[in-house]
């Protein structure tokens, strides 16, 4: 049976789209047709952004509700997608071929998480009296900055569409969500489950579409703030519209992280913790730790250990909970990954595994995991974002010598530090040019903020920091009038 839906979420009820046109959804794994929902155009754009400010602007509206009100909705939401978590896990992997087993722990948990964390955290927010150093007081306060559009990845939908959407509706924001063609059937669950939770209307808006469309809401003169997670050649575009139109932008953008493995590190003993940090997602996540640096006086060993297992991962069928790998999102991304596997094997780069594509797998957009030994750091394996299951090993003679190669690049928005000793992994954190890094793992938090530097982004998602994003200060000061 086919997911088949013939309106848009617009103005809180499901609206006939301004076009027949539709988006048409395939399983990454069996190719097989699996969906289509209306292809959102310019005119729904319009509408959605109309919606939007409609209910901003309305004087008894969302973001004038106190924030103990909204935070029950945001709540209440938090539940209703937890119900159909399932369901949303089962979508995402039949998009993207994220294996079963990511997706209902990310997909399903995130989400929820967030939306409590943003919930509880407006809650706790008061307007600020700070004594002035010119010996009056000022009041400092926050109010929302007004619609927000948000544009999405294929990559993690559901967790990245709710980096956005929990901090924007927390604060009082109104949103339009553009989700990525590839992955559009999971976010219209996101809207039942709005609807369900009694968010109301006109404060989540979702319009699929592809990217013409998208940049038609990035300028369109109702939104406020742009919010953003993809690749850096798009994030430059949107970052010069809003450049152009003052409009404050967050930027979430690619990432070649590097693993910094220190000459003390049990890598035997912790393999698998390096293969969740450098390839989970079948390589398609920003913050993974794709180049892996490591000592000359060990380099043999650490290749060997690196290439035993990802040679043994097992590949397949991503609705398998045994699944490691599965299928990438498309087939042109499939060959955009074997035309970056092959260039780098031109230049020199050694395949110690992979490389290819899995003989047993005649369907689906399967490549095999791959490890490239003997990287030259200014090569296309060390420099280029792959994003597929692609390792890239680079020797390294001292720890100076990690760190220079680590921060030779254009990227900057994760990486990870392995060592037995914990202040000197840290000491060598300390000195990579990265917005997020990892000691012996890599595991984001929702407490703490999360970004690049760079052309990994602008801006910081999660924290209080992603909050503020969403917030306007206003200063007040309190001078007294004259007795
Ligand atoms: P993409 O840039 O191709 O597309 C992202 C979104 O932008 C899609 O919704 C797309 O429809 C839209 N879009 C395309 N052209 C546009 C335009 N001209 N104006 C406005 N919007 C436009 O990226 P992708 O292929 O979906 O995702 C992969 C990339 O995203 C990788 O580079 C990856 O590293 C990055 N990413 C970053 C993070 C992060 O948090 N830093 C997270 C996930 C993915």
């Amino acid at each position: 049976m086919t997911i088949e839906y013939d309106s848009l979420f617009i103005g809180g009820k499901w609206q006939t789209p301004s076009s027949e046109d539709r988006i048409r959804v395939h399983s990454t794994a069996t190719e097989e047709y699996i969906g289509s929902v209306p292809e959102g155009k310019n005119e729904d754009i319009d509408s959605a952004v109309t919606a939007a400010r409609v209910a901003f602007d309305d004087p008894e509206g969302w973001p004038t509700w106190p924030a103990e009100r909204r935070a029950e909705t945001l709540r209440r939401f938090a539940g209703e997608l937890e119900t159909r978590g399932e369901e949303i896990a089962n979508r995402v992997t039949a998009q993207n071929g994220m294996p079963v087993s990511l997706s209902q722990k990310w997909e399903t948990t995130n989400p929820a998480q967030l939306l409590r964390f943003y919930a509880d955290m407006v809650c706790a927010q008061e307007d600020e009296v700070r004594p002035g150093v010119k010996g009056k007081q000022v009041l400092v306060t926050r109010s929302p900055i007004g619609v927000v559009g948000a544009i999405l990845p294929w990559n993690v939908p559901q967790s990245i569409t709710f980096l956005k959407l929990a901090p924007a509706l927390a604060a009082g924001c109104t949103v339009v969500l553009k989700p990525s063609p590839e992955t559009v059937l999971d976010a219209f669950t996101v809207a039942e489950a709005a609807m369900a939770a009694g968010l109301p209307a006109g404060v989540l808006n979702i319009v699929p579409a592809g990217g013409s469309v998208s940049s038609h809401l990035v300028s369109h003169p109702g939104v406020d703030k742009i919010s953003f997670t993809g690749s850096p050649e798009v994030g430059r575009l949107i970052g010069e519209t809003c450049g152009r139109l003052l409009r404050p932008v967050t930027l979430e953008l690619g990432g070649k992280s590097a693993a910094i493995l220190l000459d003390d590190f049990d890598l035997a003993g912790n393999i698998d913790q390096l293969y969740h940090a450098s390839m989970t997602n079948n390589g398609q996540v920003c913050w993974l730790s794709t180049r892996i640096l490591v000592p000359e006086s060990r380099y043999d060993e650490m290749v060997e250990l690196i290439t035993d297992k990802v040679s043994n991962l097992e590949v397949g069928d991503p609705f398998d909970p045994a699944t490691e790998i599965g299928p990438l999102v498309s087939e042109r991304h499939r060959d955009r990954v074997e035309s970056l596997i092959r260039q780098s094997a031109e230049e020199g780069a050694r395949i110690t595994t992979g490389g290819g594509r899995p003989a047993d797998q005649d369907k689906g957009w399967f490549l095999e995991p791959t490890v490239f030994a003997d990287v030259d750091r200014k090569g296309t394996a060390a420099q280029k974002e792959f994003f597929g299951p692609v390792l890239s090993i680079i020797k390294y003679t001292d720890e100076q010598d990690a760190i220079d190669i680590a921060n030779d690049s254009d990227f900057g928005l994760a990486g990870s530090v392995w060592s037995a000793d914990f202040d000197r992994a840290v000491g060598v954190a300390k000195q990579v040019e990265t917005g997020t890094i990892g000691i012996n793992g890599y595991a984001t938090d929702p407490s703490a903020p999360f970004g690049g530097v760079k052309a990994s982004g602008l801006g910081r998602e999660l924290g209080p920091e992603g909050l503020s994003h969403y917030q306007v200060l206003k200063s007040v000061y309190l001078l007294q009038p004259n007795a």
